[in-house]
Order: structure tokens, then sequence, then C-alpha cells
């Protein structure tokens, strides 16, 4: 019988249930084949497909988890509006070919009478974990969940959510998970702006405001190899950037250690220069390594 092999490698298997993930995988790892996982909410842009290119290239097995976790959602943002295309995510990581699409329901992952948490500690308090409590728990408890179901012997995140990777980094390391943890770089429009599934939020004239965050962290980097250390001069500078967009709200700017997010004074070592703010009620984040 002719097969139509261009179709079936590029289309991804849609999985919907923990049980057949698992036969999915179980299968694979038998055969020896490295297994990666790349976690996202869905929503996919070229962020998300650049990190499923990075696993095809290392991985025979890609598998991409869509799931809006709820529980990494704070009462008052997002989730319930929070844009969910699956139709097109599925093509999107066929044109990349990403083997296997794990979209389950929220039902399907947590159980009703659920107690168990992940607690990350230290490095999930500062910055993110201060501006959205409880986040962090929920992104270590289903990241670990998503671990224990696909068990990838690598997992895929952005630069994107810095500390986000850092808090996965640490929940593996603590707790023993042997899943090896990628950091891949940034993707950005061409004018600047940080892809995002949330960029779709702005309306024109305020995705054009949201170019200070980039320009911001631009300015940062300049400094920085102009010869300035210090680190209150750099934040008043990205500051003033942000402030050019009239509607900016900052929840913060700042310049910390990469490894423990411990603000620094003197910038002398590898520093994270890192932001969030409001552009239009759109809660936007950015950083760069300096
Ligand atoms: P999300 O769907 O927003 O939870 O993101 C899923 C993964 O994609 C996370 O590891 C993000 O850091 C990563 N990601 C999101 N946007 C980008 C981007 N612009 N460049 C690189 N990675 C990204």
């Amino acid at each position: 019988m002719m097969m139509n092999l261009s179709t079936s490698i590029s289309t991804p298997k849609l999985v919907t249930t923990i049980s057949q993930m698992r036969v999915e995988t179980s299968v694979t790892r038998r055969a020896g084949v490295k297994i990666g996982l790349v976690p996202t909410m869905g929503a996919l842009h070229e962020g998300h497909l650049s990190l499923v290119r990075a696993s095809k290239a290392e991985c025979g097995l890609t598998v991409v988890s869509i799931f809006v976790n709820p529980t990494q959602f704070g009462p008052n943002e997002d989730f319930a509006k929070y844009p969910r295309t699956l139709d097109n995510d599925l093509k999107l990581l066929a044109s990349c070919g990403a083997d296997v699409a794990f979209a389950p329901e929220a039902s399907e992952m947590y159980r009703p009478d659920r107690g168990a948490t992940v607690d990350v500690g230290e490095v999930a308090e500062p910055l993110e974990g201060a501006f959205r409590p409880g986040h962090f728990r929920g992104v270590g408890t289903v990241v670990l969940k998503l671990f224990n179901i696909v068990q990838p012997d690598v997992a895929f995140f952005g630069q994107k959510d810095f500390q986000q990777v850092q808090v996965v980094r640490r929940m593996a390391a603590d707790l023993n998970v042997p899943v090896d943890v990628r950091i891949c770089p940034i993707v950005r429009e061409p004018d600047g702006l940080a892809m995002s599934s949330r960029n779709r939020y702005l309306s024109p004239a305020a995705r054009c405001r949201a170019l200070v965050l980039s320009k911001s962290l631009k300015r940062a980097g300049e400094l920085v190899q102009q010869g300035q250390r210090n680190a209150a001069v750099i934040l008043a500078e990205m500051r003033s950037v942000i402030e050019t967009a009239e509607d900016a709200r900052i929840d913060y700017i700042a310049l910390v250690d990469p490894e423990t997010f411990r603000p620094v004074e003197t910038v002398a070592g590898p520093t994270l220069a890192a932001l969030a703010v409001k552009i239009e009620n759109t809660r936007l984040i950015d950083n760069c390594l300096l």
C-alpha cells in the first residue's frame, strides 16, 4: 500500500489524555529514542516554534504541550480571555514537524480534590513572584506534572520567561527530576518587540508604544557597553525610556543576578535586566542579559 509519507511525518498526533500520552512516550522510550518536551499555553507564534525546532534538532520525538494552566493565573488575570487557537496551533506545529501535541482539558490535568503543589523557594519570590502571587507555584506544579506524564529527556523553554526557566531548573535539580532544561533565545518582531501570545491584545497604537520595553533594554545594554556600572543610573535611564509611553504602568524594572534574582548595585558580572510593564492594560515582560 502507498503511504503519504509527507503527511504522516509532518502532522502532529493530537493526544488529550494522560494515559494515551504515557503510551506514546513509553513505546518511544523503549526504542531508545530521545524525547523532547516543549511546554506551552498555545496561541503559538515563532517564539514557540523556535523551541520546537530546537527540540527537533536534538530529539527523535518532540512533544508540544498546549495547556492554558489555570493554577498559574491570579484571580484578576486573563485566564478566561487567554487566546485559545488549537486548530491554528496544530497547523503551525505541522509546519515545523512536531510529533505529538498534548492538549488535555483542565479536568484531565487536575483532580478535583488535589492538594499537593510545588513550592520552589527563593528564586520564585521576587519580580514575577512578587507581582503574581502563586504564579510560580502553579508553574512549578504543572511543569512537574508534565515532566512526570511525558518523562522527556530534554525540555525546552524560552529566555522570554527567564525567571520561569530558573524556577523550573531549581525544581528539577532540587526534586531530582532527570530532565535537561534548555533555554532558547528570545524571538523578536523585526522592530524589537518580544513575541508573545498577549501581543494580540494590543491595539495598533498600543503595539507601537509597547516598543518602549525593548528600547529600554537596548539602552541598558548601550550604557553598560559605554562603561556605566552603577545600577541606579542604568535603572533611571530605563525608566525614562519606558515613561515615554504615556499610559505605561511599571510593575518592575530590575537589574538582578541571573541565578539568585537578588538585585545588583553594580554591574560587575552577568546581570539580568528585566521588566514588566502594562501598556493599555496588557501586561508585557521582557529581559536581556547584560
Ligand atoms: P507560553 O505559551 O507563553 O507559556 O510560552 C511557552 C514557552 O515559549 C515558554 O518557555 C516561553 O518562554 C517560550 N516563549 C514565549 N515567547 C517567546 C519568544 N518570544 N521567544 C522565545 N521563547 C518564547
